[in-house]
Parts: C-alpha cells; structure tokens; sequence
C-alpha cells in the first residue's frame, strides 16, 4: 500500500495535505518533527485513514530539534492520541518504556541512515527484531544502485518496510512490493517530499502503479545518470496502460554500465532505455549489437531474448522521422542539395543524428564540439568535417542540430553565440524538456524555422516499443 508521508506546520495544513492524496494512500505518516505537540486526536477524527506518528531527527535524516529525552516524550505523547501506528528510533528502542504505549498501537521499530546504506541491514534488522516491535522498518541513504540490492531479498516474519533513500534508491519506492516492504512512502503532489527520493503519492499509484506491481508484472527500464526527470516513465506507463499490460517502467540512476547488467539480470528486466552517459559504455557488456548501433557507436535500447541482451539505436531514426515529418524541414532541403549542417555536440545523439543525417541526404557536415579531441574523434569516424570557434562565423549552415545537454532541464545555457545562427536557417534542438530551450528561443527571434527534441524522442520510443515487441 502507498502511505502518504507529511510534515505539517499545524492540524489545519495536516488535513488540508492529507485530504489532497487520500483517494490513493491507504495510511497516514504525519511526522511530528515541525511539530511534535500536533493534536493527532482532532486529525484522527478528521480523516478515516490509519496513522503512523513519526518524529526524525538530523541524525534520522529529520527536522526534530529537541533533546534525546524530548524525543521520547514527543513519541510516548503521540501514542496517547488516536494513533495505530508509533515509529521508535532503534537507538530509543532499548530505553523506550513500552510498558506505557496504549493497547492498540503498534510498534514500528525504525533504522533510518540518511548518508549511508550499512553493509549487512540483516544484522540491525534481527537486532530491531528482539523487541515487541509489530512492524521493522530499514530506511537508509543509497549512494549507489548496489544499495539496493542490500535490500533485495530481505524477508522477515513480521512485515517490513525496506526502503533506500537519494535519487539512487528510487527503484526500491517504486518496486516495493518485489523488495517484499509492506508499504512505500509518498509525498502529497503539492509538499515538498520528506525523504529524498520520494516520489509523490499520485506518481506512485497514476504513473507507475505501485500497488498493482505483483510477480508477474514484466518490468522495463530507464538507465542513466540522471534519469528521475526524464518524460519516459510517463510515456511508457500510459502505454502499457492503453494496452492493458501487466507491465512497469522504471528509472534506474546508475554509475556504470556494469551496474545496468547486474539491474537487467537481478530484477529480470524485459527490455530497457539507456540515456547519457552510458549509450557508448553499455556496449562491451551486452550479448550483441544491432549494425546501426555498431556504426553510430552507440546502443539506447536494449532488447532481451532469453538469456541475452541486444543493444539497439532508435535515435537515430527518430530524428529521421522527426525531420522528414516537419513540413519546414521539406521546403528548405527542396531549395539546396545538399545543405550545410552544422551539429553541435559529439556524445551518443550526434552519433545518431549524423548517421540519420547522412542515410536521408548526406549533406556538407560540420561538427562543433565544447571539447575538441572529441569533435576530431567522431568526424574521423563519419568522415564528415570538424569546425573550431573561429570557423564557426564564415560557415553559414543551412541547418544546426544542437546534441548538446546545454540548455536542458533548467541549464540556461547556448551551445553556440547568436552570432553564428544565420537568420532563416533551420534549427533542430534534440532537447526536448523544455520545449523551449534557450536556443530554440533566440532561433525563433532570429526568424529561423525551429523545432524541439519532442518527436524525436516520441518516435524513438515508438521504436523502442516495436523493438520490445510490444507495438
Ligand atoms: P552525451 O553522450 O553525454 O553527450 C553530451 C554532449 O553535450 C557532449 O558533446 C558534451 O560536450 C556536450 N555538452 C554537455 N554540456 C554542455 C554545455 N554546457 N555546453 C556545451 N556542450 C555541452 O549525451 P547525448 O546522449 O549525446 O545527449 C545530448 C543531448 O541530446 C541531451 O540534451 C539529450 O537530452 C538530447 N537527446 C535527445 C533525444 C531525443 O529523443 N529528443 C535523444 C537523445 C539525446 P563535451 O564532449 O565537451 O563534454
């Protein structure tokens, strides 16, 4: 079940957060450490949503200023109150007086590790184990994929709640009933989370369906390094939901390809998308790759038969179709053949977009890179031209492709000065969040014909599905 987690200043901003999520989370956490006097007996009657009252300090990963015997207090107060459910600390748990909780609550004996995920969490969970503790809960930070397979497997008798925190635990919020936790935290859509990593309420039940993620459930993924900002899980979830399959994507935040190998194997990924900067390292580790991915030297989909894993391109093509299906595009090339383009970047999407390029028209390229070394690299391979700084003012492109990361997400930056886009050129931005990138921008107000990376990565997906077979 998904347990929308709050910390709230006063009783009114309690409910008004609780009745925000309540049609999805089937349990409360309200943790007191803003508030440890917070009158849960009045937010009790107010919902009809079991309560976990919870109190963090820094040490926890929590805001709760007070001493260690205020901590206590806080907590053995809570429990006087209409509560079901009362986290204690495990470095509390051989003091707490357990003789002084109310019939009726139960106890969730509590390891939280905000820095770090120790070695062995078997050792600390059968110590927590020991006491009269109805539930065991193992939160602890994961500085990297590895962290959570630490938890992976874990069973105990009475249930449990296994969970990494930081943007490398997401795969354990999301997969939690693999990692067999009785429950996973989410945030109200309109708070701020109070772990990090947590992802909201509605994200867990709409996007990826949480709940109903049971064995059976064929699982693909997104690995890269950032992956929890990508529009992919939203994509491929509404599709498996369109088509009715019991099936889930999810973000994987890696730091090497060795860990996407032992990811596909340990949790029997069907098929996964590889983002930067793993679209060139992947490749010494998969089974086979297809010829495209062989010439652009780079694989951005992974297909599995059986035991064995297959690297695919799909980039490249959709930027073809994004190219050949923008009318503005058409007009332009019918004008001069072959045009000059100018590509800036030389990592995993220029590869793709010069192979696309050069199968559609084989036009004059160029490419601009921020590093040069890489630049040279990538035009020796293509046999196309490479172009410095100063080059870039008498060179004219009839059309510039940015496959650069400059200007994604909230980066501001330009991957090329004002000065070298010729007003009337053709200006393809393989970003697509935002729609509107910086450069994107200053094209339009250079009256040129612009367009942003969203078909592209909606027809490489589409690619990605066909390759799943599942289109
Ligand atoms: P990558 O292999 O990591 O390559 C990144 C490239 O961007 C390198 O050439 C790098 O230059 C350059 N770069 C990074 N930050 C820069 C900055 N601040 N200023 C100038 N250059 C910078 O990544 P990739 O897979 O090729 O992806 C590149 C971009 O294409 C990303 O924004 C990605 O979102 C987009 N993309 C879109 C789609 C789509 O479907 N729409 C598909 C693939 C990629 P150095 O060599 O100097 O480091």
């Amino acid at each position: 079940m998904i347990c929308a987690s709050i910390m709230p200043e006063s009783e009114i901003d309690a409910i008004k957060l609780i009745r925000s999520c309540e049609e999805s989370a089937k349990v409360i956490e309200i943790r007191l450490d803003l508030k440890p006097d917070i009158d849960l007996t009045y937010i009790a009657n107010a919902i009809n949503k079991p309560i976990i009252a919870t109190c963090l300090t820094a040490r926890d990963g929590g805001r709760f200023a007070g001493s260690l015997k205020q901590l206590n207090d806080t907590l053995l107060n809570a429990a006087r109150h209409k509560i079901q459910y009362l986290t204690i600390n495990h470095y509390l748990l051989g003091k707490f007086p357990f003789n002084k909780i109310p019939r009726g609550v139960k106890i969730i004996a509590a390891y939280h590790n905000p820095r770090s995920t120790p070695k062995s969490p078997g050792k600390i969970i059968t110590e927590m184990a020991r006491t009269k503790a109805s539930v065991l809960k193992f939160a602890s930070h994961a500085n990297s994929f590895n962290d959570n397979l630490k938890l992976f497997g874990i069973r105990s008798k009475r249930p449990f709640i296994g969970l990494c925190m930081g943007e490398n635990g997401v795969p354990s919020r999301i997969l939690y009933k693999r990692f067999n936790s009785w429950l996973t935290f989410g945030h109200p859509a309109d708070s701020q989370p109070s772990a990090e990593g947590q992802l909201s309420v509605k994200t867990l039940s709409e996007v990826y369906k949480a709940d109903k993620i049971n064995a059976k459930t064929r699982l693909y993924a997104l690995f890269g390094k950032p992956v929890n900002h990508s529009a992919g899980p939203n994509l491929f979830n509404f599709q498996f939901e369109q088509q009715k399959m019991n099936a889930a994507y999810v973000p994987f935040q890696v730091n090497n390809a060795r860990e996407i190998i032992t990811a596909m194997k340990k949790f029997n990924i069907q098929g996964a998308s590889i983002t930067a900067p793993f679209k060139t390292t992947i490749i010494p580790y998969l089974d086979e790759v297809c010829r495209d991915s062989e010439v652009i030297g780079a694989v951005n989909t992974i297909v599995r038969r059986g035991n064995r894993l297959i690297g695919h391109n799909t980039d490249w093509a959709g930027f073809q179709i994004a190219l050949l299906e923008d009318s503005a595009y058409e007009g332009l090339i019918g004008k001069k053949t072959p045009p000059t383009v100018l590509i800036l970047g030389a990592g995993g999407a220029a590869r793709a977009i010069i192979y696309a390029l050069k199968e559609l028209i084989n036009p004059n390229i160029f490419v601009y890179n921020r590093t040069t070394e890489k630049a040279r690299a990538l035009v020796k391979r293509f046999k196309c031209n490479h172009v410095g700084i100063k080059g870039l003012k008498d060179l004219k492109p009839d059309i510039i492709v940015n496959a650069t990361s400059a200007g994604m997400n909230l980066d501001n930056s330009l991957p090329i000065e004002a000065e070298f886009i010729p007003a009337g050129s053709y200006v393809f931005d393989a970003i697509y969040n935002p729609p509107e990138t910086p450069l994107i921008k200053l094209a339009k107000e250079k009256n040129c014909r612009t367009q942003s990376g969203l078909n592209m990565f909606l027809f490489q997906a589409h690619h990605q599905l066909m390759l799943w077979g599942l289109k």
